[in-house]
């Protein structure tokens, strides 16, 4: 993907946090959110399958943060939950969870749907 500075980005990669620990440095926003540029070393051979020229060394990392998940490690991917009042009872409340790539492409069917069937 091309970035509005005109850069390639490839990605993104995940690695999973773990347990209480890191959880919790995370509410109290003292989590440590440095990129491990070592990881990139797994990039090279892949990318190089549709980017043959790639250089070695011509990666750098880019930026990470925390992506909530509603399915862990090894598990497939959910889909998206939408929870209106008949799930939680809470009038006027439409909680949209685990809402993953295609997110942002779903997003005016997303709305569509809750006013539909929420907002009449
Ligand atoms: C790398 C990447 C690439 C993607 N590419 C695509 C793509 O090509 N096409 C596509 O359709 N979708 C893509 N997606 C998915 C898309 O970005 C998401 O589906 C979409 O952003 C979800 O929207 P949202 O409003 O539910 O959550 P978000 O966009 O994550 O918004 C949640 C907001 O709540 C804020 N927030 C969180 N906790 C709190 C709190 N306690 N208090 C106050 N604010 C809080 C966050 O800071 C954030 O601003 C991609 C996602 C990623 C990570």
């Amino acid at each position: 993907m091309l970035d509005l500075n005109g850069l390639v980005r490839f990605g993104p990669d995940v690695e999973w946090i773990n347990g209480e620990q890191d959880v919790m440095s995370c509410f109290l926003n003292r989590f440590d959110y440095s990129v491990n540029p070592t990881r990139c070393s797994k990039f090279y051979p892949v990318i190089r399958k549709y980017f043959p020229n790639l250089n070695d060394g011509s990666l750098e990392p880019g930026y990470s943060g925390i992506r909530p998940k509603l399915s862990g490690p090894g598990q497939p991917p959910s889909d998206f939950v939408i929870q209106g009042e008949d799930i939680h009872g809470i009038p006027g409340l439409v909680n949209l969870f685990g809402i993953e790539s295609p997110g942002l492409t779903s997003s005016l069917a997303i709305a569509e749907y809750i006013v539909s069937k929420y907002l009449r």
